[in-house]
């Protein structure tokens, strides 16, 4: 593996395993927390504002109720004989509208008359299971009592009775008077609460049953009958314990319940982990994904300023600094590669070395500046004068190394004098050195057989001669 890949995969890794086990305890700590928050503080103050709320709605039909049952009018209207049905209808129907109540009533224990705003309405018979909240109210010792009842005489939906005894002056019991309120305020409260916060609002009472529900809940009937709750019933009617946590198919739950006496009903509030987990769920894969993207745009950079380092590094290595042209690493790799090519008997490679004649004087008289800049500018000129899949190398100092590829060695010695001739003509040199600039060149043919060093051997010499006699001039081999 490339160390660029371990450099990356381990930064990556790093970047990743840090995040993602970061996110995960984040993740953890947070589910603990809203659930510790939930059991202490949100689900208990949920509890006591929605009993609030209740006992608020319960204070004023409670107080009417016993204003009622304390009139004497009423009082004095049965033990007279409830004579004048209109005299009740219009003191029941007042009552009905001042308080804007949904129902008032009146039941005479001497006749069973159900009076209503309406008029009579029914005769209560200890017979029919409908009447049976009478008879059972009229043997109970507490002079009030609050019922959850349906009356088909009235609505089809559940209404809270208020039932208060009416009492003559000996104090027996000579009938029953209240208030009747609809609770489907209340049940729209309980889908307030289910909208707003996610809770689940319910009644229970005291055998079990469901009484008073938001339309979506789930669950309907006897507790006893409920996956789930039927296991902690006992806890939950012992009173002992008010904090609950359950399954069912649906999920889990945190509940917590309190029993209100005055109804005689348990008061569930609950959630289900799942609504509240999934917002937490969410963050965290928002997180992961921020993280992902944090550790790719780092990766990124990363790579990015690896590559531009590594191309300046893979610059340095091959290329000479001063003239940009190959060095001589780079040179024998080429040579290498050339040479196989050559071996498969494929290309012809000739070699020409070039030595600046003089060169020693250009930087005496006008200084190593003027000498750089002599030698780049016969780099490019030198460039100028092969095709780019020739190689031209530094050989060193003021030398320099041709190889072409595929090219005749009579068309070799053409290019070596045509650019000695634009070296000598060239005016920058003119101009700068105030006299040509002069080259003298070793040309030479790899022969069969023939190896890279014994190649440079034979070619050197050649540049040899070309010095010895009298320099500027091409010799080949
Ligand atoms: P000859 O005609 O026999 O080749 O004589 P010459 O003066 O060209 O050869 P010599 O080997 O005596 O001198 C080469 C000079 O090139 C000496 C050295 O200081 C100079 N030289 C080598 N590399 C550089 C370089 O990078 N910059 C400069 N300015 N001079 C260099
Ligand atoms: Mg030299
Ligand atoms: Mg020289």
């Amino acid at each position: 593996m490339q160390l660029k890949t371990k450099v990356v995969l381990t930064i990556a890794g790093l970047l990743l395993g840090v995040s993602l086990v970061g996110s995960f305890f984040n993740y953890l700590k947070n589910v603990r927390d809203t659930q510790a928050q939930l059991q202490n503080t949100s689900l208990p103050l949920s509890v006591d504002n929605i009993y609030t709320e209740i006992q608020q709605r319960m204070i004023e039909p409670l107080l009417v109720s016993s204003l009622m049952s304390h009139d004497t009018f009423l009082r004095d209207w049965i033990m007279e004989g409830e004579a004048d049905m209109n005299g009740i209808v219009r003191y029941l129907t007042q009552i009905q509208q001042k308080y804007d109540i949904f129902t008032t009533f009146l039941v005479s224990d001497v006749t069973k008359n159900y009076y209503h705003p309406r008029g009579l309405i029914d005769v209560v018979n200890d017979q029919n299971s409908a009447d049976a909240w009478y008879f059972r109210f009229k043997d109970q010792a507490e002079p009030y009592e609050i019922n959850l009842d349906y009356n088909a005489h009235l609505s089809d939906t559940l209404i809270m009775f208020i039932n208060y005894k009416v009492m003559n002056y000996k104090n027996e019991m000579i009938g029953a008077t209240g208030v009747g309120v609809r609770l489907v305020n209340i049940e729209q409260m309980l889908s307030s609460f289910k909208a707003r916060y996610k809770y689940d609002v319910y009644f229970i009472d005291t055998k079990g049953e469901l009484t008073l529900y938001a339309q979506e809940l789930n669950k309907r009937g006897n507790i006893a009958n409920i996956e789930g709750l039927k296991k902690i019933q006992e806890a939950i009617f012992s009173g002992k314990q008010t904090q609950f946590e359950y399954k069912d198919k649906a999920g889990e739950y945190l509940l917590n319940t309190k029993y209100i006496d005055k109804l005689k009903l348990h008061l569930f509030v609950e959630i289900n982990k799942k609504e509240y987990l999934n917002e937490i769920q969410k963050t965290f894969y928002l997180n992961l994904i921020m993280s992902l993207l944090v550790t790719c745009l780092v990766i990124a950079i990363i790579l990015y300023t690896i590559n531009i380092y590594q191309k300046q590094l893979v610059q340095l290595a091959s290329e000479d600094a001063l003239t940009s042209l190959s060095n001589r690493r780079t040179f024998n790799e080429s040579f290498e590669a050339f040479y196989k090519l050559h071996q498969k008997g494929l290309k012809k490679i000739t070699l020409l070395l070039i030595d600046i004649d003089d060169f020693k004087e250009v930087n005496d008289l006008f200084g190593h500046l003027v000498g750089d800049e002599t030698l780049v500018r016969v780099a490019q000129l030198l460039q100028a004068h092969v095709r780019s899949s020739d190689v031209v190398a530094r050989w060193g100092g003021e030398e320099f190394a041709i190889l072409l590829l595929d090219v005749e060695k009579e068309h070799a010695k053409e290019i070596a004098q045509k650019i000695c001739q634009a070296i000598q003509n060239d005016a920058f040199f003119l101009e700068r050195l105030r006299k040509p600039l002069t080259l003298s060149i070793g040309v030479g043919e790899l022969s069969n057989f023939e190896s890279q060093d014994g190649l440079v051997h034979k070619v050197d010499n050649a540049l040899y001669e070309a010095k010895k006699a009298g320099k500027n001039q091409v010799v080949v081999v």
